[in-house]
């Protein structure tokens, strides 16, 4: 088989740019991706490949059977959507929708992956079909999850997915990946401690649920301490605490709600923080004569890759940037993302892609005001997927 480096694309680089650079610059946020969407749609069908729009409103698969007969089908994930965030970046295509801005480098991920779509459309050597999922809404609210439930692997059956992102801090020509639990199940979680409250200065007279939402914080940490093994990770974190009357302070308020967020990388640690987080807010609320309302929200699972698939990510990585650039056993990252949703239905492996280091002047992080997804890269992802494609479908007769 061919081994498809950035250079064989090289033609391509000029024309993804320009297409990214056009995304970049008009931002859309959580299943309101239409001009992207259309972009994505009109470029597709402009080489050939069939299209189905709707699913999660703004979602796109684009199906391409192979020049061979094969009955493998594989799915090729690209998330779409940028972020709530005032770009600070002053290069001309910067965006130039107020608050919103590609800082995760969903931009590229679109690109790399229509890159792709437009190499195989022109070449088609291989048995099977290929689906490319376009989705919206990675950030925060589940796009992925949408298009399941909307039917994505009942209408476009995967035998396995592949994912990819973006990294900075690993540099370009570079990728990394591990088999099994990559990224973190990503929850939030919410405690309302209630009391009586009363006078600051007579605390004998009542219940006080700051008392007992301060011994919880502390005791919560415990959980990871003694409840989670200690080959096992897991994070928890109060990120909101609400009580009280900033203009009151000799009141003792009746209620104290603390919440946060919750990460693992197993169902079974997962479970465990739902039920203990729950367990010591109602013990502890009981010792301080208070009652505890819990609540846990189950956001993102935890990303786990599948054995085969991974390794067939990291032949394919080192086909296209060589074995001594792939890191095979990078280690996992408290991070979340919703390919997740996917993985959970097929089996499959998400593989992260270098943007460049972060020394000064180098590449910020993803998220950050001033990042920007790396254009050098966009011939290096489209073709892993290519080799990723001849690899899963090149031979499957
Ligand atoms: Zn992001
Ligand atoms: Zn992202």
């Amino acid at each position: 088989m061919t081994r498809f480096t950035p250079d064989l694309l090289a033609a391509d680089h000029a024309g993804l740019t320009a297409i990214r650079r056009d995304i970049h610059r008009h931002p859309e946020t959580a299943f309101e991706e239409q001009r992207t969407s259309q972009i994505v749609a009109d470029k597709l069908q402009s080489w050939g490949i069939e299209i189905h729009r709707g699913l999660a409103k703004t979602g796109i698969v684009g199906t391409l059977k192979g020049n061979r007969p094969g009955q493998k089908t594989i799915g090729l994930r690209a998330d779409m959507d940028a972020l709530h965030l005032q770009e600070k970046n002053e290069f001309e295509y910067a965006s130039v929708n107020a608050n919103k801005m590609h800082a995760c480098g969903h931009d590229g991920h679109t690109t790399m992956l229509l890159g792709a779509a437009k190499h195989l459309a022109a070449s088609p050597d291989f048995a099977g079909t290929v689906h490319f999922i376009f989705q919206p809404a990675e950030e925060g609210l589940g796009g992925a999850r949408v298009m399941i439930e909307e039917g994505l692997f009942d209408q476009f059956n995967c035998d396995a997915v592949y994912g990819m992102h973006n990294m900075p801090g690993i540099p370009t020509g570079r990728f990394a990946i591990r088999s099994g639990a990559m990224l973190a199940s990503s929850d939030s979680w919410q405690v309302t401690f209630k009391g009586t409250g009363g006078h600051g200065a007579m605390p004998d007279r009542g219940t006080d649920p700051t008392y007992v939402a301060a011994q919880f914080i502390v005791a919560m940490q415990g959980i990871i301490g003694r409840n989670v093994a200690p080959s096992q990770a897991a994070v928890l974190s109060v990120g909101h605490i609400a009580g009280g009357n900033a203009g009151s302070t000799n009141v003792i308020p009746s209620e104290v709600l603390v919440s946060g967020t919750a990460r693992s990388f197993s169902p079974a640690v997962r479970a465990l923080l739902e039920r203990r987080l729950a367990e010591l807010a109602a013990g502890i609320a009981q010792a301080g004569g208070c009652a505890a309302e819990s609540k846990y929200f189950r956001r993102y699972p935890a990303l786990i890759n599948a054995v085969e698939q991974t390794s067939l990510a990291v032949e394919a990585a080192a086909l296209t940037v060589g074995r001594e650039n792939v890191e095979p056993n990078t280690p996992p990252i408290s991070g979340a993302e919703d390919f997740a949703f996917m993985l959970e239905k097929k089996p499959g492996a998400y593989i992260m892609i270098g943007n460049g280091g972060t020394e000064e002047g180098g590449c910020h992080n993803v998220h950050s005001p001033l990042y920007d997804f790396n254009d050098e890269i966009l011939t290096t992802g489209a073709a892993y997927w290519v080799n990723l494609v001849q690899l899963e479908l090149g031979d499957s007769a």
